[in-house]
């Protein structure tokens, strides 16, 4: 069979040479199907099996001759993910940590929202990750701490949410996915972008792209081929409004300048009724001043965007302070009279470290024990 050499089948190519079909999109499925000689909806059985049954074994696919699953187990597998610990926080988060079949170990976390107001389910949000630690050392995360040590494939970022979603059973169902767990989304683009089809389609998990959101440090071309193949919702981890101040914390900010950032920004091709998110992690000291407040609030001038404070969560590993509630709400008020839809994001799931930025820690300690 012959793949063209980044298509989306040949990545789902393992070292085994089995096709491990988490990773395929409905097209890779259908080439995968094509080299085999089947039917082009053969492909279709297999991916709402995968996506909708949550089937491990291609021996379950009942609609499928047992001659046709024999042949597609030696050609291909399922990947799977295995809970190495589930955790639930005082407040309802629940933390999971997941052990990748090379034993590397993964983040995700569940955020109910029982507090959402109007009548209809409570928001679940669930974080997932997109990489086995972080390249980009955002000297702030714990994450950034871990390195880099590689990529998650396609199939391990999307069994993220099918197997929450199998944990906690059908009657809560997942309702927002947002791509800030462990690692930076884009620059694992090609896999996060397959992860992110099985996401959206409605013959696998099936979720409104409004419901989507992929946080990024800031990949300037990466971010512009998202906006321009995928209508997700994009968050920008900003963290900072001056250059220099930006790049003691962020060190991407070397290669691509706040300048650039923004611009960028206003440029990104959105959709009508989209805003870009920007993160702000405020760090007592650092970025928190009215000044910073003042000038965030001329970075957004033309920016069809919102803002998400994000006030630090302290940890032992870090001397940086969380500011004070009043200056936060202060900081929050300045942009608001602005006119900035700005929001403040409540810290959850501190007591088991599932909280933003402290990601990582357990996996790497778990990983060492295992
Ligand atoms: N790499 C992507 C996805 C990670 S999202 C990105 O940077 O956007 C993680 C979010 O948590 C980012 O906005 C990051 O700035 C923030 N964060 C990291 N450490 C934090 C901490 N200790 N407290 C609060 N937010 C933190």
């Amino acid at each position: 069979m012959t793949t063209r050499r980044n298509s989306t089948l040949s990545r789902a190519n393992r070292p085994d040479g089995l096709v491990d079909v988490t990773s395929c999109d409905i097209s890779a499925l259908e080439e995968l199907m094509a080299g085999m000689g089947k039917e082009r909806f053969r492909a279709l059985q297999v991916y709402k099996w995968i996506w909708q049954r949550g089937v491990t074994d291609f021996h379950q696919m009942t609609n499928i001759s047992k001659a046709n699953r024999a042949e597609l187990a030696n050609r291909a597998t399922i990947g799977q993910l295995v809970a190495a610990s589930i955790q639930e926080s005082t407040d309802g988060t629940r933390k999971y940590v997941w052990q990748c079949q090379d034993g590397s170990n993964i983040e995700s976390v569940l955020i109910p929202d029982e507090n959402r107001p109007g009548p209809g389910k409570p928001r679940m949000t669930l974080c997932v990750s997109t990489q086995v630690g972080c390249a980009m050392a955002c000297t702030f995360c714990l994450t950034g701490d871990l390195g880099l040590k590689r990529n998650l494939s396609a199939g391990e970022i999307a069994l993220q949410p099918l197997l929450v979603q199998q944990d906690i059973g059908p009657d809560v169902p997942i309702t927002n996915i947002v791509m800030m767990g462990m690692g930076e989304p884009l620059h694992n683009s090609d896999n996060v972008v397959v992860a992110l089809r099985n996401m959206l389609d409605e013959e696998a998990l099936n979720f409104s792209h409004r419901r989507i959101t992929v946080s990024t440090v800031g990949l300037i071309p990466a971010m512009k081929k998202l906006a321009s193949d995928l209508p997700v919702n994009i968050a920008v981890s900003l963290n900072a409004t001056t250059e220099e101040q930006r790049r003691t914390v962020m060190p991407i900010t070397k290669r691509y300048s706040m300048e650039m950032l923004m611009q960028a920004c206003r440029e990104l091709p959105l959709p009508r009724a989209k805003r870009i998110t920007f993160e702000y992690v405020m760090m007592a000291g650092f970025n928190d001043s009215m000044d910073d407040a003042r000038r965030l609030a001329v970075l957004m001038r033309g920016v069809k965007s919102k803002v998400n404070l994000i006030p630090y969560n302290e940890n032992p590993d870090r001397d940086i302070r969380r500011p004070s509630e009043a200056r936060v709400k202060e900081f929050q008020n300045y942009l608001v009279n602005k006119r900035i839809h700005t929001s403040v994001r409540t810290t959850r799931g501190r007591d088991i470290s599932a909280a933003c930025g402290q990601l990582g820690k357990a996996a790497e300690t778990m990983a060492k024990r295992l």
